[in-house]
């Protein structure tokens, strides 16, 4: 089966490999350039769902994704020849309040992988974080990777696997239009003989779903970063601000700015000097780094701010693949397997169902 997917970031790219994987025929279409938008902006942590989202559905995916990374990690290297960058430093959570403290020790009591760290083991823990810290958890289970890398890879394999990933391609619209769609034009020609598309487009979705007559909300939602030149940390850290992630070659970023502004993908400097202070008041050392760089870039939201995966609705072969918000490179090994099951094989795994499109329109 030939499968056009539209979006070379992390979850266009997961889909193309696991399509691939499974025998199909996948043909990447990115407009610019692999990772090159969300994806390559990311802080690409991988982060375990033990805090109450409220959607248990949502903590099922989010699980399900986490446990999938080191073996598919393992094979994505191995077929990409590429280096993800994957480690696992633990995440250090922490509370400047006493009633953030509270909130936090009693979910270290519920949850087995939550340890409550004294304040002398945090200091031999983490020993450049604030003393002004009215309490912490560690988790050892945290994760995090390059996630340009991690796309990279995964498109690279498929390549390497006979997918067509077709790099500067834009996709502009469908050959004829009807409940069922054999062909897609692109900027440099067209697609031909294709079984189904999934749009995987990031925000940029919403714009390709009203060329097919439904127009399913995708916001983008913009997040800023710091890339510090600093050695300070051993782990990374969450505190109630915002986060900073050691990094390789002697970096630590801090993260993120959730800024509903459309489609403006510059940093501000409101945004960054918010970044800074949640930085220097977590790690008071990092008052003195050098920033080496600052970005920002578009997360695909939703309505609802769930992710949006399923049957494209009022088509028989369009497949949907947006919304991932904050979570799109956790959740990016979990909707490729089970977009590609969906779309060659016709199965929609239970755990995607409540995130159907349908969601949005009765
Ligand atoms: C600052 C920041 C920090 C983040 N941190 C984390 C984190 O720590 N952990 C985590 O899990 N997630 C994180 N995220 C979220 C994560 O990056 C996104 O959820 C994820 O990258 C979304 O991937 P995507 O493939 O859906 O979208 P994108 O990466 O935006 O990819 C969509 C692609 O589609 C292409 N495209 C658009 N229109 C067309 C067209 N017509 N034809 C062809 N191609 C097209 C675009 O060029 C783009 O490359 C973060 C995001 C940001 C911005």
């Amino acid at each position: 089966m030939r499968i056009v997917i539209a979006g070379g970031g992390v979850i266009g790219c997961s889909i193309a490999w696991h399509v691939q994987k499974a025998g199909g025929e996948a043909i990447l279409l990115e407009r610019g350039e692999i990772a090159g938008e969300a994806t390559g902006a990311s802080a690409g942590m991988l982060i375990a769902p033990i805090e109450d989202t409220g959607n248990r559905a949502f903590n099922v995916l989010r699980r399900a994704s986490l446990e999938m990374f080191p073996a598919l990690i393992e094979e994505i290297e191995e077929a990409s020849g590429i280096d993800v960058e994957y480690k696992k430093p633990g995440m250090i959570r922490t509370a400047r309040s006493q009633k953030a403290a509270r909130q936090l020790h009693k979910a270290a009591k519920n949850n087995p992988e939550l340890e409550w760290v004294e304040p002398r083991a945090l200091r031999e823990l983490e020993p450049s974080l604030t003393r002004d810290i009215a309490g912490a958890t560690f988790s050892e289970g945290d994760a995090d990777l390059n996630p340009g890398r991690l796309a990279n890879a995964f498109a690279v394999a498929a390549e390497r696997a006979g997918a067509e990933v077709l790099r500067r391609t834009m996709f502009t619209g469908v050959k004829k239009d009807g409940r069922r769609i054999d062909g897609v034009v692109t900027n440099t020609g067209t697609v031909s003989d294709i079984d189904a598309i999934v749009l995987a487009a990031g925000p940029w979705t919403e714009a390709l779903t009203t060329r097919l007559g439904a127009r399913l909300p995708s916001p983008a939602m913009r997040g800023q970063m710091i890339a510090y030149r600093s050695k300070s940390l051993r782990h990374a850290i969450w505190g109630e601000d915002g986060y900073l992630v050691p990094k390789p070659r002697g970096y630590v970023w801090a993260g993120a700015t959730v800024e509903d502004v459309g489609f403006r993908k510059k940093t501000t400097a409101r945004g960054l000097a918010g970044l800074r202070r949640m930085a220097g008041d977590l790690v008071p050392r990092l008052r003195k780094a050098k920033v080496a760089s600052s970005w920002a870039g578009l997360r695909p939201g939703s309505p609802d701010g769930l992710p949006v995966i399923g049957r494209f609705p009022g088509k028989q072969n369009v497949f949907l693949a947006t919304g991932h918000f904050r979570n799109g490179v956790l959740l990016a090994p979990i909707t490729g397997a089970l977009v590609a099951d969906l779309v060659l094989n016709g199965r929609t795994d239970r755990r995607l169902s409540p995130f159907s499109p349908m969601r949005f329109c009765r």
